[in-house]
């Protein structure tokens, strides 16, 4: 039944936002924040009171109040821990940046620069001159530009050599990268048409020979960066596939993904064929992603020949996915690093947390389990384990590498998911995942153990709502 008398009892929002706390949160959040928020406890409140409940205390409406304005300001992108064992996490924001990096975008920042301006002459410059000297250095590349990310890099690519025209592509790598990026789609977007050849596991220089016509644009090759075919496979070389294009006087993109600048089996890891290789094999244009294993902000590079690049930058396309002043400066200060390979993997933070060895990481945990059992409490357990990271955003999908961390069991199910969502919760987060009815904190991502156990320290009281 309706209580209109309690209705009538809720105060207005001029009466709540003239209360001393409240006007106290004005001063906090603002005038307009707090009354937004005054309103929306009220509707809320009133519509519990038609729902048959009781008039609330106003100690309790002024709490809710709070509480909403401090979860508004809370932000959802705060610094968390990634404890997930997946380095270049897509939905943790991949690469994490390079001191260096976060210092160059910092200045592009907060002061105007000479994003298209040349200072030797004074005259118009181009954004990509910050970084074509610096690619081409890195690549052995003629030219090189820059877009928004690698599925846009991709996408101008096609539209400019294939549009109207036919692409080619072995059946094999027509891949789907996640986040709806499938080759098929965007050659479509691109205005491309798919030209498919060979077969899932196998296809030959015959294939691509048999599909060449006057109609063809393109041959696209693309790195099945997030899987592997093993067994009985065949798949034409970028060497081989570079010369059949030459023969048939069509040019040869190929889409590395992730796209490595430093051959990674110097620090122990899988091999993944470089930019520079890709490019000396014969590639016309290779494109590859800026924040994968190369360790920047979000990119996505387009390197290669002069007369290709420059009809890339002639396309109107470009326009509309270009990278602004705060990126480039971030790209150009992390691929600096690599001129200087031999402190590289101290510099660059995600090849200093792939290159990680386990007994390292394994120390980390032997030394945080007992903190970390404590600051828990009695009806959980912490213990060490070993796991096994990924690189992630689909590098090296097969090769995981030796990890350890510790593995968090609660006293049941519904116990452990209240202990996720309270990590979760936390002023910085900590993100691990839940495995065999336990949460693994894989330990390789984690640089600041005094920070995450004063974060961990701010848990709820064990057993507590
Ligand atoms: C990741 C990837 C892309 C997309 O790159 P983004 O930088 O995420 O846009 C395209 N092609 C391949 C082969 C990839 O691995």
């Amino acid at each position: 039944m309706l209580d209109n008398s309690a209705l009538r009892a809720l105060p207005s929002v001029d009466q709540t936002l003239n209360i001393p706390v409240i006007v106290e949160a004005v001063g906090r959040f603002g005038r307009r924040a707090v009354t937004t928020a005054v309103r929306n406890v009220l509707d809320e409140r009133r519509q519990d009171i038609r729902d048959g409940g009781s008039l609330p205390a106003i100690a309790l409406i002024t709490a809710s109040v709070l509480d909403r304005l401090q979860g508004e300001e809370r932000s959802n992108l705060r610094p968390l821990f990634n404890l997930t064992g997946t380095v270049l996490h897509t939905n943790l924001g991949r690469a994490i940046l390079a001191e260096a990096a976060i210092s160059a975008a910092v200045d592009a920042m907060r002061e105007a620069a000479a994003l298209e301006f040349d200072l030797d002459t004074g005259r118009r410059g181009e954004r990509d001159d910050h970084l074509r000297a610096l690619l081409c250095e890195l690549t052995g590349a003629e030219d090189a530009t820059v877009v928004n990310n690698n599925a846009a890099a991709v996408l101008i690519a096609l539209n400019t050599l294939g549009a109207g025209r036919e692409a080619i592509v072995s059946r094999g790598e027509l891949i789907e990268i996640g986040g709806a990026f499938r080759m098929p789609d965007i050659m479509a977007r691109a205005g491309v048409t798919l030209v498919e050849v060979g077969t899932t596991n196998r296809t030959h220089a015959k294939d691509y020979r048999a599909a060449l016509r006057a109609g063809t644009g393109l041959i696209l090759k693309v790195h099945p960066s997030n899987y592997r075919i093993e067994g009985f496979t065949a798949e034409v070389g970028g060497r081989d596939l570079a010369a059949l294009a030459r023969e048939a006087g069509v040019p040869l993109l190929n889409d590395l993904g992730s796209g490595t600048l430093v051959d990674l089996s110097i620090y122990d890891l899988a091999k993944e064929p470089t930019v520079r290789e890709t490019v000396a094999e014969g590639a016309d244009l290779v494109t590859f992603s800026g924040d994968k294993l190369l360790g920047g902000p979000q990119a996505g590079f387009i390197v290669g020949r002069k007369d290709l690049v420059a009809a890339i930058n002639r396309n109107p396309m470009k326009r509309a996915l270009r990278v602004d002043k705060i990126r480039i400066a971030a790209l150009a200060a992390t691929l600096k690093l690599y001129r200087d390979p031999d402190r590289l993997a101290d510099r660059l933070p995600t090849l200093r947390l792939l290159a990680r060895k386990e007994p390292e990481i394994a120390a980390v945990a032997r030394r945080l389990q007992p903190l970390v059992a404590a600051l828990l409490g009695p009806t959980r357990s912490v213990e060490v384990c070993a796991c096994r990271s990924q690189i992630g955003s689909g590098a090296l999908p097969i090769d995981t590498l030796p990890s350890a961390g510790l593995r968090l069991r609660a006293a049941d199910g519904h116990a452990l998911n209240r202990l996720a969502a309270d990590l979760r919760a936390l002023p910085r987060p900590v993100v691990g995942h839940i495995k065999d009815d336990a949460i693994v904190f894989d330990l390789r991502c984690l640089e600041d153990e005094p920070a995450f156990l004063q974060s961990l320290a701010a848990l709820p009281p064990n057993g507590m709502a």
